[in-house]
């Protein structure tokens, strides 16, 4: 086929044969390096969403790709019927970067938070006990945990629900951010309590201080795991490894995906104590990709990277200040501004996020909107100063003069 090379031509063609499950920007992108992405006719716009926070240390990082370069020139799969040398080495280093013991390594957030909710399950049933078929879940209004049938079940999200049914049994949806409503939600069957420390697709939302080290009593008191999925708020993106560390919260699982695979392959974990992961047998759960050498040789990379601390720091430093900017905004305009580090989420007044982002587009700056007028803002962690203050101007013109 004769691609036509223009943003008009390639749009026309994924209109026609890709399913019209997203509503992409009308930017096609060729090209990044680092915080800057370039188009099919050469415009440049900065990269304000960072894939969701899976490019956390820039596009094309040239230690994550001579990793993964390197690891091309070796051996990029296996499966798990074999080991392979980058394995272990992965599964020790993530386990260590989280204070726990061990990792059960899949390929996209999704997979992570199916997995934890299996280890969860099972957990309840042949270690704390629960009647198996009775292991309930706490999940939030408001989550979002990735696609699958079973994670949509318990989603609040109408698009994101409506018409998967039959839905998966088994958990209990309570607000977010309100200890005694979890209180209320505790009972001897209750195996795990699965939260996003902020939650991201929600629109940045910040439980209240205190929150998350109630949530961590709550689930100690009643022998249920924490599980905190970091999927998208981990991994440096907070100001810290994980959002959790701002409580001084250590969950019993963390879920961790996205920047996980150093925005160049899907990799996602979840990490636990021994005697929570330990409950696997051999045929138990599994997938093919899931560890894979070209993966694992990445993830220690990005786990090099954040051993550092340099992502985390400029993440605190570069956030407070994008958060000190956005508290000016005119509060005519704006509602309200949540987040941590370089992650906020502006929510208008009236203006449409949708509207803003094709300004935003305009005039060179990529963000994502989410429910109907609120813009999420997380740049690479690796974002100039300079390029960052660019950035807010543009919003802040968008706002001013739209
Ligand atoms: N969990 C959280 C908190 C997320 O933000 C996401 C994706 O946005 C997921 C899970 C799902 O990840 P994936 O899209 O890789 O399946």
């Amino acid at each position: 086929m004769t691609t036509p090379a223009t943003t008009a031509g390639l749009r026309a063609l994924s209109d026609a044969h890709s399913a019209h499950n997203y509503h992409p920007l009308p930017v096609v992108i060729s090209a990044a390096e680092g915080a800057w992405v370039t188009d099919v006719e050469g415009r440049r716009y900065l990269d304000m969403l960072a894939a969701y926070s899976a490019i956390n240390f820039g596009h094309r990082h040239p230690q994550l790709v001579a990793a993964a370069r390197r690891q091309l020139d070796r051996v990029t799969l296996v499966s798990r019927a074999f080991d392979h040398d980058q394995f272990g080495l992965f599964c020790a280093e993530l386990a260590e970067l989280a204070g726990l013991d061990m990792v059960l390594p899949m390929n996209t957030g999704a997979e992570a938070v199916e997995t934890a909710i299996k280890t969860a399950r099972k957990w309840g049933h042949e270690v704390k006990g629960v009647p198996d078929g009775e292991a309930v879940i706490v999940a939030f209004e408001g989550n979002f945990h990735g696609r699958t049938t079973t994670i949509v079940s318990f989603s609040t999200d109408p698009d994101a629900r409506g018409s998967y049914g039959p839905y998966t049994p088994g958990f209990r949806v309570i607000p977010y951010g309100d200890a005694d409503a979890l209180a209320a939600a505790m009972d001897p069957n209750v195996v795990g309590v699965l939260i996003e420390p902020i939650q991201g697709e929600a629109g940045v939302i910040v439980p209240p201080p205190g929150y998350l080290a109630r949530v961590r009593e709550l689930c100690s008191a009643h022998g249920a795991l924490m599980i905190a999925d970091e999927i998208q708020s981990g991994l440096g993106r907070t100001g810290m490894t994980f959002a959790c560390d701002h409580d001084g919260v250590v969950p019993d699982m963390y879920v961790l995906g996205k920047a996980l695979g150093g925005g160049i392959v899907p990799l996602s974990a979840v990490v636990s104590s021994r005697e929570v992961l330990g409950v696997y047998k051999p045929g138990q759960h599994g997938s093919t990709f899931g560890g894979n050498p070209l993966a694992c040789a990445v993830g220690r990379e990005v786990i090099a990277l954040l051993a550092t601390g340099e992502y985390q720091e400029r993440s605190a430093k570069l956030g407070t200040h994008m958060h000190h900017r956005l508290a000016t905004l005119p509060v005519s305009a704006v509602r309200e501004v949540r987040g941590r580090g370089l992650w906020a989420g502006v929510e208008f007044t009236s203006l449409s996020g949708r509207a803003a982002c094709e300004r935003l587009a305009d005039r060179g700056v990529l963000a994502k909107d989410t429910h109907g007028t609120t813009i999420r803002l997380a740049p690479p962690l690796m974002i100039s100063e300079a390029d960052l203050d660019w950035a807010l101007d543009q919003v802040e013109d968008v706002i001013r003069r739209p």
